[in-house]
This record gives C-alpha cells, sequence and structure tokens, in this order.
C-alpha cells in the first residue's frame, strides 16, 4: 500500500481522516481554566491526520501512522498542548518524529514523574511501555510530529483528563520550564 507524504509539513496527502481539537474540546486540560474559557472557544489547538490503512483499533499484530499538527499559542503562560494519553494496553509503545517546529515531548510514568524531551526537525522519539504522553508546542509555528503505533494499542485520555500529568510545561522569562 501507497502513499504520500509531505516530508517538508507532515500532510497525508491521500487515505487519511482528520480529527480537530479546539479550545472548547480541551475544557479543564489547562492551568488555568478561566484563561481558556477566556479565548476564542473554536481556535483550533491540534489536529491529526491518520492514514487510513484498513486497520481498526484493537485488532492484532497491526500499525497506524498519524501526522499531529500543534498550532503555537499559550493559554495563561502554558504552551498549546494535546489531551495527552496513555495507552489502554499500557505496555504498548510508540515511536514519534519531529518533521517541523519546535515543541516537547512530555512523558509521565506511572509512578508519576513527569519529564520532557525537546522536538525539533528531525529528532526521532520512543516512547515506552507504560508511559503517558503528550506533545506542546513551544515556538511559533505549526509542530509537525509524526507517529506509528499498534493497532493493539488503544487510547486512555480519561487517566489524564482526571489526574493530569504531575507537571505542566510553562513558559517562564521567555523559555520553556516543566513545573
Ligand atoms: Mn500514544
Amino acid at each position: 500500500m501507497r502513499t504520500l507524504l509531505n516530508p517538508e509539513s507532515g500532510e497525508i496527502l491521500s487515505e487519511a481522516a482528520l480529527s480537530r481539537r479546539t479550545l472548547a474540546d480541551l475544557k479543564g486540560a489547562f492551568a488555568d481554566e478561566a484563561a481558556r474559557a477566556a479565548l476564542p472557544q473554536e481556535t483550533e489547538v491540534y489536529r491529526v491526520l491518520t492514514h487510513e490503512n484498513g486497520e481498526r483499533e484493537g485488532q492484532e499484530g497491526g500499525l497506524f501512522f498519524g501526522t499531529s499538527f500543534v498550532n503555537p499559542g499559550k493559554v495563561g503562560g502554558e504552551y498549546f498542548m494535546t489531551k495527552g494519553h496513555y495507552h489502554a494496553k499500557r505496555n504498548t509503545a510508540e515511536y514519534y518524529f519531529c518533521i517541523s517546529g519546535r515543541g516537547a515531548l512530555i512523558l509521565m510514568d506511572e509512578a508519576g514523574h513527569t519529564w520532557m524531551e525537546e522536538m525539533e526537525r528531525g529528532t526521532l522519539h520512543y516512547i515506552p511501555r507504560n508511559v503517558a504522553h503528550r506533545l506542546a508546542n513551544t515556538g511559533d509555528e505549526v509542530l509537525a510530529v509524526g507517529c506509528c503505533w499498534s493497532t493493539e494499542c488503544g487510547h486512555d485520555y480519561a487517566s489524564i483528563a482526571e489526574k493530569g500529568f504531575t507537571c505542566r510545561l510553562m513558559e517562564v522569562e521567555g523559555k520553556p520550564r516543566l513545573i
């Protein structure tokens, strides 16, 4: 199965399904909920193009590929970010690689230890099993990240929606810092 991917932008040029997340969809995700609520709710925070390869989530042995595009922006000093998730099947890993822009991959293990890896064009990131992950855009341009994960992973957004990560990525004196 052959598909075209724009290597500069990360756009998947055919057989791609789009999902979008706006500020309205990210209610409760940022530390400063009042600041989030005060911004235009239809503002797009990120979108994900997933390659439609005929696989279904939960099937054994397959792979998915997608590109996440996180827009630049901040909510009360906290960078625009994805919701973040664990995999429903915890013992499944994932690859991310940065296609363009600047950002951070924020990671948290099940003991609540949070850390980050800086992302820029060409960085490759291996997300180990049992580790929650989220993207944040720390730059002025769109952060585009290619992702490859197992059809068996599934997504557990609820754990993060309830408890969040133990650290947040904030802009402090013009620089990203995990707090
Ligand atoms: Mn994942």
